[in-house]
């Protein structure tokens, strides 16, 4: 039996879980479009599971530049050194990337600013929170943000505009190389 018909049969496991698995499996191995239709069909009834679909896509996450000003051992993003800006986000594909983030149907929005370091390209961060607000407060949305960052390129003027606009910082405190 090919993967295909195995799949199928799941749509009939007496398990929504599995069978919202199933239609999910089978979005990716058959015709993409039938997805939707697929998923409301088995949904339907399944009252319980149409709240977890309200809360979709809360975090998104703006990768606002690949550069970093550190060479941590363990990085685990494809950081590019600080010298590269080609590898920044512009503009535009911020304010696209907003345009999707408030399709997002979840009441309360998390957008995190991430990097490399994204201090490096603090015109963008800046661009992303202020045009963020304004369409929260136009489409009576809650959105909040944290800037995942190493802290060594924070300024007092970051600090104000991150306070008036209610940013948290995310960090990480590594201690010394014992025993390396
Ligand atoms: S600070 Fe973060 S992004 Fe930069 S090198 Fe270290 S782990 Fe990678």
């Amino acid at each position: 039996m090919g993967a295909v018909p195995i799949v199928e049969s799941r749509l009939r496991d007496p398990d929504p879980s599995i069978r919202f698995a199933a239609a999910t499996a089978l979005g990716r191995l058959a015709d993409p479009a039938s997805v939707g239709p697929l998923l409301q069909a088995l949904l339907a009834p399944e009252t319980e599971l149409w709240p977890r679909f309200a809360q979709f896509t809360a975090l998104h996450l703006f990768v606002v530049s690949l550069r970093c000003d550190h060479s941590c051992a363990y990085c685990q993003v494809s950081r590019v050194s600080a010298d590269r800006t080609r590898y920044d986000m512009s503009e535009e594909t911020a304010r696209r990337a907003l345009d999707l983030t408030f399709r997002s149907p979840a009441p309360r929005l998390k957008i995190e600013l991430q990097g490399g370091e994204p201090l490096l390209h603090f015109e963008r961060v800046r661009q992303i929170i202020e045009d963020a607000h304004l369409r929260a407060e136009v489409e009576q949305r809650d959105v909040e943000f944290v800037v995942t960052t190493n802290l060594a390129l924070l300024d007092d003027d970051m600090l104000a505009f991150f306070r008036a606009h209610g940013v948290f910082l995310s960090t990480s405190l590594d201690g010394p190389m014992i025993g390396l």
